[in-house]
């Protein structure tokens, strides 16, 4: 769903939308989504800044850190943005940043894809480092038993145990 500068210089525009699995490409393979994803969001033109705002909730899958299972992941984030045209840089305008938590990026051309805006919020939203839960015991880095079902007889002491360093890491 585009939104045009064309359609904004009249009007605000109000979008619902619903991504199928699979609709949005996320350049990742970190994650997956794996529920449909709906956005509702408001886009508005200040001057050349794009204004969009709005909220999203979908259901993602990415891998324990751990010990590799899958790990469901609700997503649901509000976003706030700010969008200047691309020759704004060029030109070297003075850009005032607001002073706020607002985030500014950048369009090229006609508009905004919101499919862009979407993919670049959930990829925002994903935590550095997925795990199960918060004990998650993993693999043994020996043998590969989940620790979490099973215990193993190999000799290992975890890497966030105080004595790791004790043993050189
Ligand atoms: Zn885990
Ligand atoms: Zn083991």
């Amino acid at each position: 769903m585009f939104i045009s500068l064309e359609e904004l210089k009249l009007h605000r525009i109000q979008v619902k939308k619903t991504y199928e699995v699979g609709a949005l490409d996320y350049h990742s393979d970190d994650f997956r989504q794996i529920g449909a994803l709906n956005v509702e969001a408001t886009a508005e033109l200040l001057g050349s800044e794009i204004r969009i705002w709005g909220h999203l909730g979908t259901r993602l899958e990415a891998v324990c850190d751990r010990c590799l299972r899958p790990v469901e992941l609700p997503a649901e984030t509000d976003f706030d943005l700010a969008y200047r045209p691309i020759e704004s840089i060029a030109r070297e305008e003075e850009v005032e940043i607001s002073p706020d938590e607002l985030e500014v990026g950048f369009y090229a051309g006609e508009g905004i894809d919101l499919a862009d805006v979407v993919t670049e919020q959930v990829n925002l939203f994903m935590p550095m480092k997925v795990v199960c839960r918060a004990d998650c015991r993993g693999l043994c880095p020996v043998c590969g038993t989940d620790l979490n079902v099973t215990s193993c007889r190999c000799r290992t002491v975890a890497s966030d145990s105080p004595f790791a360093s004790l043993l050189g890491g």
